[in-house]
């Protein structure tokens, strides 16, 4: 199947650039192995995305603009993309349901989030221990819970958590948190929420099910059992370019480099998002960078193709 513009990634990124290559009526396909959305789509309500000054979900947000850009003819296939290569001025995208080929590839596949590496940590993963609040908070019910990280994601959902949970603790490896202040100020002040600071840790451990975080004080090396029904892990992302295998350049930490058209260092290769390397990863820079990214690979293609 032969595309002019294939995008790798359906979260706020990809489907801007679906959006824009649709409108200038580019034969364009999306595909996306997990849930549409993306990232943004597990966040319960984004408040920092203009026109919405009584905030929105974040899987609302993300379900309109996939109807938006379906609507104009985006194709999408739901199939993860585990290889791509380069042949012939062209692209082989490797997929589930077969192989595709496009003239421009749109990578906006985002990030994972990052795992704390610790004893217990896969052991109870769906079993006490997540890394999506949205997906598995209503699990936690009347609870004591434990949120990992200091950044906006942490903070955020820790608030998010206090809707199911009894009590939610924030462990954060140094005295001050990291998220946008208003977003801590919004934690400060509710009493649910109480901060473990200069705390990481070590162990998670339970029976069938998790029943204990083991912290450790990075100050003074004092270690603390806590007892916790769930453990919620927001302490970053790895972008996703494993698929990429030596195509194009990666910044040390794996992020994709591009100019500011989001040219990545393959011709007819664009990055968008989260994926990238930058310095905001917000929905509002993703949906920028797509629409960037589509009109570029437009312009490339020119009249004739
Ligand atoms: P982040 O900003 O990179 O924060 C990660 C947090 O985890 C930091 O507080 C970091 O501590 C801590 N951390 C990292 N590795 C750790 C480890 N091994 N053990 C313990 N703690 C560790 O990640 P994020 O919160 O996922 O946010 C990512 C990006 O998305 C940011 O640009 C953020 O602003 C954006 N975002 C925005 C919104 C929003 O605007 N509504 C919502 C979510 C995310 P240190 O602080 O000590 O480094």
């Amino acid at each position: 199947m032969d595309f002019e513009i294939a995008i790798i990634g359906g979260g706020p990124a990809g489907l801007t650039a679906g959006l824009y290559a649709a409108r200038a009526r580019r034969k364009v396909v999306l595909f996306e192995g997990e849930g549409i959305g993306g990232q943004a789509a597990t966040t319960d309500r984004v408040a920092n995305y203009p026109g919405f000054p009584d905030e929105i979900g974040g899987f609302e947000l993300t379900a309109r603009m996939e109807e938006q850009a379906k609507k104009l003819g985006l194709e999408v296939v739901y199939s993860k993309v585990t290889g791509l290569s380069a042949e012939n001025r062209a692209f082989m995208l490797e997929t589930s349901k077969g192989n595709y080929t496009a003239k421009k590839v749109i990578v906006a596949s985002g990030v994972s989030p990052k795992k704390l590496n610790v004893p217990g940590e896969d052991e109870f993963r769906g079993g006490g221990v997540s890394y999506c609040a949205t997906c598995d908070g209503a699990f936690f019910r009347d609870k004591e819970v434990l949120v990992v990280g200091g950044g906006d994601s942490a903070v955020e959902e820790a608030i998010f958590l206090t809707r199911f949970a009894k009590q939610v603790g924030i462990v954060h490896r140094r005295d001050e948190l990291r998220a946008t202040k208003i977003v801590q100020e919004e934690a400060e002040a509710n009493p649910k929420i109480k901060f473990f600071y200069n705390k990481v840790v070590t162990e998670l451990a339970g029976g069938d099910s998790l029943e204990k975080a083991i912290l450790k004080d990075v100050k003074s090396g004092t270690i603390e059992e806590v007892p916790t029904s769930g453990v919620f892990i927001y302490i970053g992302s790895l972008p996703r370019t494993e698929f990429l295998s030596g195509l194009v350049e990666l910044t040390p930490e794996g992020y994709l480099a591009t100019d500011e058209r989001m040219r990545t260092s393959r011709p007819g290769l664009f990055a968008a998002g989260d994926v990238r390397a930058k310095s905001l990863r917000q929905i509002v820079t993703a949906v920028a960078d797509g629409a960037i990214a589509a009109v570029e690979a437009d312009r490339e293609l020119g009249a004739g193709s």
